[in-house]
């Protein structure tokens, strides 16, 4: 495994990677790896003839007063993990490298990017977006990983992919969950206990939505007010939003009368999580 600072470096390596007929998966991350970039990495294995991973924490994401100074960070142990993997390149630039003095250029993605996480992170699928394009342009791989746990990411990036006609496959992969349902996030790691224990809630709420709405119930306003009801239980929880949406514009649903996904942000304690789960009518 080959651990690469270097743009060019990169660049480098895999035009030779390439002229040799290989297949480049890549999975980008911010680091901090856990079992849920871990199944992104086996699926980039699975697919392609060189994994890459990038490792970088990006600063153009985060919004002013939001975490990225402490933003969990341990490439040591990131490494180990990675090899584990099967990661053939992890390409962990600086913040310097992928943004230099006078840089001006962002990606955005209009319309999926304006409800959900943009409502109240309204610069943060920019981030995303200008990050994962100038990812595409560097590491210029033929499929490309992310996991449905940032279903809005997922959604901003297939559009990204159509609407700049890069010639790369995303595939997404569905959200890895510890043994009590929460799903994996490096942002757990700011959970103490008693927050720990709260946070299973979200995925019991999404089961009982589930529930709910394989029993005949299509009414968002009662299912979002279950939803509601079992996350206020725990009273150290404040909500950002809980809203059901069209998996395909992210518009919000009165009725669920078509695909659609669940999907809630809260914060507790220190950590903003979010979790989602879709929807899908039988006919
Ligand atoms: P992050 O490092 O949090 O930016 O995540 C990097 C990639 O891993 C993104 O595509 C995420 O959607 C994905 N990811 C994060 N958590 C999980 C999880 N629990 N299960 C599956 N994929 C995940």
């Amino acid at each position: 495994m080959r651990v690469i600072t270097s743009i060019t470096e990169v660049q480098v390596l895999i035009e030779k990677l390439r002229r040799e007929g290989k297949i480049i998966s890549l999975v980008p991350t911010m680091g901090y790896l856990h079992q849920g970039h871990v199944s992104l990495m086996k699926e980039g294995k699975r697919r392609g003839d060189v994994l890459v991973i990038s490792i970088f924490v990006n600063p153009t994401q985060f919004g002013t007063g939001e975490d990225y100074d402490v933003y969990p960070r341990d490439l040591e142990r990131d490494k180990k993990l990675a090899e584990r993997a099967g990661v053939d390149i992890i390409f962990s630039p600086n913040a310097l490298e992928i943004y230099p003095r006078a840089y001006q250029t962002y990606v955005q993605v209009e319309e999926v990017t304006k409800n959900l996480c943009g409502l109240s992170r309204p610069t943060h699928f920019r981030g995303v977006t200008t990050v994962v394009a100038k990812l595409f342009n560097i590491v210029k791989p033929h499929i490309a990983i992310f996991g449905e746990k940032d279903f809005q990411q997922l959604v901003t990036i297939r559009q990204m992919v159509r609407d700049l006609n890069y010639d790369i496959e995303i595939v997404g992969m569905p959200t890895h969950r510890e043994e009590d349902g929460l799903a994996m996030s490096s942002r757990n790691a700011y959970l103490n206990p008693p927050e720990r224990k709260a946070a299973r809630s979200l995925y019991r709420s999404l089961l009982r939505a589930s529930e709910l709405f394989t029993s005949g119930e299509q009414q968002v306003e009662k299912i979002i007010g279950e939803v509601k009801k079992i996350i206020a239980s725990e009273g150290i929880i404040t909500v950002d939003y809980i809203k059901i949406c069209d998996t395909e514009n992210l518009q919000d649903l009165i009725v669920v009368d078509r695909e659609a996904v669940l999907a809630l942000a809260v914060k507790v304690g220190k950590a903003r999580l979010i979790d989602n789960l879709v929807l899908k009518p039988l006919h």
